[in-house]
């Protein structure tokens, strides 16, 4: 009897030195909580490469079904680490097993795509015992397909499909991957604090650290009744989009109304969004603290509005202890609006709430801020105390 497994593929982790286990381990373990919701699965590896099937004796219905088990598939290629990944059909048995499994997995294969009609085997024989060479099996197994589906035919160069077949302690057939996010599993780089709006950006920042194996929480700053409560509801669906890729997240909602208010009523307007954003990274950072994160992690890239050139950064990183890392400081934003549609966050980040940052927006901000005019803007303000509140009146933590 033949069943579904799947066949994962690691990528840069394989160029790791003597740590690389470390890296094996922490991927394995992502993608077992990655995969909680679909019943016992066995997760092993082997060389370079990931299995994943059936407990031993215990037929998991979700690997059974065709739709499921692609399910499962998307999962796998959505934890970082993995390269591509495989649907396979797992079986035992001689070279007329594999022909008679090839035969039945063509059949599927065409009656999902009705197109095809070149084909190419491509054998792998890790098993030096099984009495035919990699070379005799593409050829038995191709003379087999052409005796049996007269529309097709062979094509070496450019075919529609290649039939891949592997001979090991079992024997495998599958044709076609999925690529994966690569990268590096999430917990081989620290933890970081993402500073998580609901616009297109920040959400694209998180996945990139995410991707070199960082964990990450996030803070929201909400300024209720200013920003609504789907705006809200915006940056927890967004958080959920992260974390598929990330793992688990603590997401903090800081009450941001009443230190909002206080800026507009007691500093200049031209300076608003960097008092803002200076005010910001301090109570971020305490949560970062709080949380064991060692950065701080922002959407921003350079020039794209006044709070984001390099004068403006600079006032802003002077608050701040922790590195503040930019992922998309080089990017522009239609490589981000790229970026947010592959992660499928693109949708929901267009849905049309109101920022903090948009609703008390000056209409002619300083886009080259002095330090004098810094200095000035917060004269009136009782920093410290504004750090104080946000940290703690009205604060909300939520598990994502
Ligand atoms: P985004 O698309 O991520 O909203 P943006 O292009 O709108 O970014 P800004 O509004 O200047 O740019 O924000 C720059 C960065 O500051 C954001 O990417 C995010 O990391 C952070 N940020 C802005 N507003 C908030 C907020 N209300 N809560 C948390 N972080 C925020
Ligand atoms: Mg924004």
């Amino acid at each position: 009897m033949a069943k579904n497994v799947i066949l994962a593929r690691m990528g840069e982790i394989t160029l790791k030195g003597l740590n690389r286990g470390k890296f094996e381990i922490q991927l394995k373990s992502n993608l077992k909580y990655r995969l909680r919701n679909f019943g016992k699965l066995s997760i092993y590896q082997s060389q370079s490469r990931i299995w994943i099937e059936d407990k031993h004796g215990i037929e998991n219905p979700n690997f059974a079904d065709e739709e499921s088990s692609k399910e499962i598939l998307k999962a796998v290629t959505q934890v970082f680490g993995i390269v591509s990944a495989s649907l396979a059909r797992k079986f035992e048995g001689d070279l007329d097993s594999i022909k008679e499994n090839s035969l039945e997995y063509v059949k599927g294969l065409l009656s999902e795509h009705p197109e095809y009609k070149t084909f190419k085997v491509e054998a792998k024989r890790g098993d030096k015992s099984f009495p035919y060479k990699s070379p005799q099996i593409c050829d038995e197994v191709g003379g087999f397909l052409l005796d049996n589906f007269p529309e097709l035919s062979v094509n070496v160069k450019q075919p529609d499909f290649i039939l891949n077949i592997e001979v090991r302690d079992y024997n495998y057939v599958y044709a076609g991957k999925v690529m994966g996010h690569r990268g590096l599993p999430v917990g081989t780089a620290g933890k970081g604090m993402l500073l998580l709006s609901g616009g297109i950006d920040s959400p694209v920042a998180g996945y990139m650290m995410a991707s070199r194996g960082m964990q990450l929480d996030a803070v929201y700053f909400h300024s209720f009744p200013y920003t609504s409560e789907q705006a809200k509801q915006k940056v927890i669906d967004l958080a959920k989009i992260v974390s598929g890729f990330s793992g688990k997240m603590n997401l903090y909602i800081v009450n941001f109304t009443q230190i909002q208010l206080d800026m507009v009523k007691n500093s200049p307007e031209d300076m608003l969004t960097i008092t803002m954003r200076r005010v910001m990274i301090q109570i971020a950072e305490r949560l970062a603290q709080k949380e064991g994160c060692k950065c701080l992690i922002t959407g921003e890239s350079l020039g794209q509005v006044a709070s984001q050139t390099l004068e403006a950064i600079n006032i802003t990183n002077e608050v701040a202890k922790m590195p503040i890392l930019r992922p998309l400081i080089g990017l522009d934003k239609e490589a981000t609006c790229d970026l947010s549609r592959k992660i499928g966050a693109f949708e929901t980040s267009i849905l049309p709430y109101e920022d903090c940052c948009t609703v008390f927006v000056a209409k002619h901000p300083k886009t080259h801020p002095k330090h004098e005019d810094i200095e000035f803007a917060e004269s009136k303000l009782d920093i410290a105390k504004m750090v104080e509140d946000g940290c703690t009146q009205g604060l909300e933590k939520i598990e994502i």
